[in-house]
């Protein structure tokens, strides 16, 4: 009689423990194979909690078609991903965790509870109870001379070989929570193309004058409108105390970056009154005042008070604001100059990456075969409203996939 002993199931190391990673490792899981998973911090899921402390706003329930679309550039390149585990597939996976989801105002879909937290316990537990073995506080830094991979642990460096690694590192923004782009120089060692991690989702500087910064810090400019080339958004922002940031911003900033990196700084249009028509906005401000102040005729004629009204006045010229037709104008179309993007430490998301072109359709780095890449660390952009977490989720489940393809070309992808 012969026996003979199964082979060992396949080593497959995740680096990365956001969502991303998670996903990759949740799919190797259930693909048979055994996972290592590292991350640098002493928890993992740091950036993915962060971003339940506003309401974790985890996808979009508009229709697909449109959700493409917000990928802007590399449409091509995240829509093959996002059709394998669209925004359906994702809602549906959350729910299989136990946990809820609705779909809020302007169709952003929320856990029920608004909170990462619970879905992340959860999660945790599954991807333990399916045999993903996590090790915190290993920091990857690069290839030792003979293919291993090497990570600084406190007690030391190790060094692993595996039959394959996801590299899910994250952007450059927040640092403090584990992505801090490190890895940049490390892939780019090994002639990978990367493209410059740019800030995305941020804010903007503007050159506020002494009284305005000093009493208008903190103040939400609320229902108004702002315009960029031919793109007009209402929503809010908030004043800072280095210029403007928050949802209204945010949708513009790729196109708001772009022009303050080409020429230095860039406009944004306001409508402060975005319901009212040109034409009532100057009927009511050539309307006589009489003895009234300028402030107190725009709060009683048409509600411009406090952080509005100031802003015209930082604007405009003392000539600009008692000339009743510009003023009006103004009013409409208020010419706010942006002159740099808040640092990528402090921005929402990340633009830039690993570049598409060198990966193959699995995710793997064609100059480094059996390295896959995954989430926010490709190049790649969009607005908030789910779209970020939607395709690392995509591309953390298109990576674990493509692992399992390369490792046995005949497997039958995880669904
Ligand atoms: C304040 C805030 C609010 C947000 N809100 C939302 C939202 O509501 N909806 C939405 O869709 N998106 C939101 N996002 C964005 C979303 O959180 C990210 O797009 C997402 O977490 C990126 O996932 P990732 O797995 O690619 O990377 P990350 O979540 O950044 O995870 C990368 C992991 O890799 C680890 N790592 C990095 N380098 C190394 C290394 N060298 N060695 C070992 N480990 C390493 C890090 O410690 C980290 O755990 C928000 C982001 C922020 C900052």
């Amino acid at each position: 009689m012969t026996s003979s002993n199964p082979l060992p199931a396949p080593v497959v190391t995740v680096i990365g423990g956001g969502p991303a990673g998670l996903m990759a490792a949740e799919v190797l899981a259930q693909g048979g194979v055994h996972v290592d998973l590292y991350d640098a911090m002493p928890s993992v899921g740091r950036k993915f909690l962060m971003a339940g402390k506003g309401g974790m706003n985890i996808t979009h329930a508009e229709p697909f078609d449109i959700f493409l679309t917000r990928y802007g550039a590399r449409r091509d390149q995240i829509e093959p991903l996002l059709r394998v585990f669209p925004p359906d597939a994702l809602r549906e996976w959350i729910h299989g965790l136990g946990i809820d989801t609705f779909v809020g105002t302007s169709n952003r879909v929320f856990p029920t509870d608004m909170k990462a937290a619970p879905l992340l316990r959860a999660w945790l537990h599954r991807l333990r109870e399916s045999g993903v073995h996590f090790h915190v506080r290993h920091r990857w830094c690069g290839w030792d001379e003979q293919g291993a991979m090497r990570f600084a642990t406190p007690d030391g460096e190790h060094t692993v070989n595996a039959d394959a690694a996801v590299l899910a590192l994250g952007g450059g923004n927040w640092p403090q929570l584990g992505s801090n782009g490190a890895w940049v120089p490390l892939l780019a060692q090994r002639d990978i193309s990367i493209a410059p991690l740019r800030p995305a989702n941020c804010g903007f500087d503007v050159a506020w004058s002494p009284y305005f910064r000093e009493h208008f810090v903190g103040e939400p400019l609320k229902s108004i409108a702002a315009t960029v080339g031919e793109v007009r958004k209402q929503g809010e922002c908030v004043i800072t105390e280095h210029g403007v940031e928050g949802g209204l911003i945010y949708a513009h900033s790729a196109a708001l970056r772009e022009e303050t990196e080409r020429v230095g700084h860039a406009t944004l249009h306001l409508d402060l009154l975005p319901d009212w028509s040109p034409q009532r906005v100057q009927i009511e401000v050539s309307h006589p005042r009489g003895s009234r102040s300028l402030s107190s005729h725009l709060q009683s004629r048409l509600g411009l008070k406090g952080v509005k009204a100031n802003l015209l006045r930082e604007v405009l010229s003392a000539a600009q604001m008692h000339d009743p037709a510009l003023l009006a104008r103004a009013i409409k179309d208020l010419p706010l100059r942006l002159v740099a993007a808040r640092p990528l430490s402090e921005a929402i998301s990340t633009a830039g990456g690993v570049a598409f072109e060198a990966l193959d359709e699995k995710l793997m780095l064609k100059k480094i075969p059996g390295v896959f890449c995954a989430g926010e660390m490709l190049d790649w952009e969009a607005p908030t409203g789910g779209y970020l977490l939607s395709a690392c989720y995509a591309s953390g489940f298109a990576a674990g996939n493509g692992v399992l393809k390369w490792l046995h070309p005949s497997v039958v992808p995880v669904s």
